[in-house]
Order: structure tokens, then C-alpha cells, then sequence
């Protein structure tokens, strides 16, 4: 039996793989086998693994100022808001670690706007099957089957409504609603994306209520949908919004943007230790400059068709259910609960492995770097055939 890992808490099962280095596409194993990795940290590794872009910024920040305190402004952490105001526009941003914690600022801004404005309103509506972090609120907030009961008694405050039902959120709303959060596509719930329909009229009802629309783009913001963010595939202005996974690249950074009207927080209410490091934000500056220009968006886009259309063709030739999903944020639905054998399938494929992940039992996920070449996405492609015809043989 192997003692990998015995030294960890366990909080999942892992395969028995030590990584040791990544470059772009490609991740390494202690035996030297390389992976081509269409997982990159769960869509955090916007340009792959250890881009000189990121390398550069670390390096570059770290001998220049690592930690000022959070009691500080650092150049950084106003040329990233700067930068993040004029992409996005929105007007104000605070800066922190995880996506969890953005979402956890952006209930808070929430209610201390409900109590300024809203007579005391502080109900948050989301969505069924929905996923928003792991601190017991964003647990209360996400809407994944048993996820009220392990940690009992919850948070509360939160209520729920059905993704795509716009009679299910017009009867949630009460006078104590302030807002409502919402992932445009649900990743962790299996890339189910919403209506623009739906969104729209979200959109049109929350503002006749005023009620605040909280736009959670951990997963989708920053590029990932082939768009700077989803917001903009769907054409609505969200009150509030929240990105982390993509945002640092690889390093941990979040942020919570919001309106002007929004800008709510006594000095005090809100804060962190590492909130607005330089050595975070500059990582975040690099990639918000690199993956925000129209032309890289461009190039997202290009390989989103590619990929999605080389997936349709593998569901045709392997009789599977479908593909769906926006820009490189996709998902291969299989007729059987296959989806882990194929995944560790993918993963045992010599001499080249393939990874990728199952975020259901019947679902492959896939959420290459957003700067994948063509020919790693055919690539790709190749390996998934190859491992889906191993296990559904
Ligand atoms: C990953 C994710 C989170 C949680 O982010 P952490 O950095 O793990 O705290 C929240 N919302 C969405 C939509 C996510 O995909």
C-alpha cells in the first residue's frame, strides 16, 4: 500500500501521481511522463503553466516590495483596480485570495447596502445546484444536494431558486431580498448555462424590485468564455461581480467589483491581511493586460470553436449524448457513468497522458489554458478518443 500523501488531511482521492513541473499545455510527473493538462488548476492557469509573463511578474515584484501591510496603498494594487475598472466597467474593486472570499465580500457589500438602503433587506437568492465557494455562507449559498446538513447549523440567509425559471425567483423574492447570485454557466454543477432570455428578464425583474444582481464569475470571468466576461456574452450590467480562478493565473487572487452607488463599506467592515498584496496583484495586472486585448479574446474564441467542434464529432463517432458549453469552458455529456474510468483512462495513456475531469458521474469537463495552440487542442481531441474507446469498449 502506498503512503503518498499520509502526512495530509484527506479531503479527496487522488491518483498516485506526484506533479513536479508544467509548462503552457503540459504537465510533468516525478517519472518524467508528460500530461498534456486540459484541467490547469481548474481553469486557473489562463496562459498554462509557469508562463514567463507570471515568472517575470513574481520575480520582478518580489525583489521590489513584498508586503507593505494592507493599511497601505501599493502601486500595484491601484494600477490592477485601474486596470480591472477599465475592462469590466465597473467602478470600484477590492482585491483579496480566493473566490470564496470575493463572494463573501459581495453578500456582505450586499447586506450593508440592504441596511443603508433597502430597510435592513438582507436576503441573498441563488441557484439550485449551484456553487459559490467552501466557507460555511458560500456553502449556505451554493446550492449542492446535501451541502445544508455536513457542517449543520449553517449560515443562513440564503434562498433558492432554479436556474432558467424566472417564475422560481419572482416567488423566492420577499421584502427581505436584497440580492440575487448567479454563475452565468455553473461549472462545478456541470457547465449548465443560463438562458439569455432568463437573464435578461433576471435582469429587468431584479432592478423593478431593487434588488442587486451578484454576478459570481470565479470560473467564467477574465477570458474564459472568449469574452473578457460572460457578463458581456449575456449583455447585462450585474451590480456586482466576483472573479478569482483565472484573475491570478495560478497565484491566489480575487476580487469583488462594484457600481459607485455600491461603494457601501465603512472603514473597517472589510479587510484581510493579504488583501491588495503587490505580489498577487502584479500577477494579476500581467494577465488582466495580456488576456483582455481583443486579439487574444479573438484567438480564445477560435479555439473554443475548434475544440467544440472536434468534440461534436467524437459524440457523434462514440455515440455519446452531447457537447455544450462557452468559449473554453466545455463539457461532453456520456450516456453511462463512465465519466471517471475516463478520466483515469486518460490519465494511464502511454507514452502522452490526458487530463481532464469529471465533475458528474456521466460528464467530462475540459478547461484548457486559454492560450492552447491548435495543434495541442488536436491533440487533445486525439488522446479523448483514444481513452473514451478504451472504456466504452
Ligand atoms: C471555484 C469557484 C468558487 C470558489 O473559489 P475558491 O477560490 O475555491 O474559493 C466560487 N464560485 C465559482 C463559480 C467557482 O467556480
Amino acid at each position: 500500500m502506498s503512503l503518498l500523501g499520509h502526512d495530509l488531511i484527506t479531503i479527496t482521492q487522488r491518483p498516485e501521481t506526484v506533479f513536479v513541473e508544467g509548462h503552457g499545455a503540459w504537465l510533468m510527473d516525478e517519472q518524467g511522463k508528460r500530461h498534456l493538462d486540459l484541467i490547469q488548476g481548474w481553469a486557473v492557469n489562463s496562459l498554462g503553466h509557469s508562463p514567463a509573463l507570471i515568472t517575470e511578474a513574481l520575480l520582478a515584484q518580489s525583489r521590489r516590495l513584498l508586503n507593505p501591510s494592507p493599511a497601505y496603498f501599493n502601486r500595484p494594487m491601484l494600477d490592477l483596480a485601474a486596470a480591472l475598472v477599465r475592462v469590466s466597467g465597473f467602478d470600484r474593486v477590492f482585491l483579496a485570495n480566493s473566490g470564496a472570499e470575493a463572494n463573501e465580500g459581495a453578500v456582505k457589500l450586499a447586506r450593508r447596502w440592504g441596511s443603508r438602503h433597502r430597510g435592513g433587506a438582507h436576503e441573498v437568492i441563488s441557484f439550485e445546484q449551484g456553487f459559490h465557494g467552501r466557507t460555511l455562507a458560500m456553502m449556505s449559498a451554493s446550492g449542492k444536494p446535501g451541502w445544508d446538513r455536513i457542517y449543520a447549523p449553517m449560515p443562513t440567509g440564503f434562498a433558492k431558486a432554479r436556474l432558467n425559471d424566472i417564475e422560481s425567483v419572482a416567488q423566492a423574492i420577499t421584502p427581505q431580498t436584497v440580492a440575487v447570485m448567479i454563475e452565468f454557466v455553473q461549472g462545478e454543477a456541470g457547465v449548465v448555462l443560463a438562458d439569455p432570455g432568463f437573464v435578461r428578464e433576471l435582469r429587468a425583474l431584479t432592478r423593478e424590485r431593487s434588488v442587486l444582481l451578484i454576478a459570481d464569475e470565479v470560473q467564467t470571468g477574465v477570458g474564459r468564455c472568449g469574452q473578457a466576461f460572460a457578463f458581456q456574452h449575456y449583455d447585462v450590467e450585474p451590480d456586482i461581480l466576483t472573479l478569482a480562478k483565472g484573475l491570478g493565473g495560478g497565484v491566489p487572487l480575487s476580487a469583488l467589483l462594484c457600481r459607485e452607488g455600491l461603494n457601501c463599506f465603512e472603514p473597517g467592515d472589510q479587510g484581510g491581511t493579504f488583501c491588495g498584496a503587490p505580489l498577487m496583484a502584479a500577477v494579476g495586472l500581467a494577465i488582466v493586460n495580456e488576456v483582455c486585448r481583443p486579439a487574444f479574446l479573438a484567438e480564445v474564441r477560435a479555439r473554443a470553436e475548434q475544440l467544440s467542434a472536434g468534440l461534436q464529432a467524437i459524440v457523434r463517432d462514440h455515440g455519446l449524448v452531447g457537447e455544450r458549453g462557452l468559449g473554453l469552458l466545455r463539457a461532453v455529456e456520456l450516456p453511462s457513468n463512465d465519466a471517471p474510468a475516463v478520466v483515469a483512462a486518460a490519465q494511464a495513456l502511454s507514452p502522452v497522458g490526458l487530463l481532464l475531469n469529471a465533475p458528474r458521474p456521466h460528464l467530462l469537463r475540459l478547461m484548457p489554458a486559454l492560450n492552447i495552440s491548435a495543434d495541442e487542442v488536436d491533440e487533445g481531441l486525439a488522446l479523448l478518443r483514444e481513452a473514451l474507446r478504451q472504456v466504452l469498449a
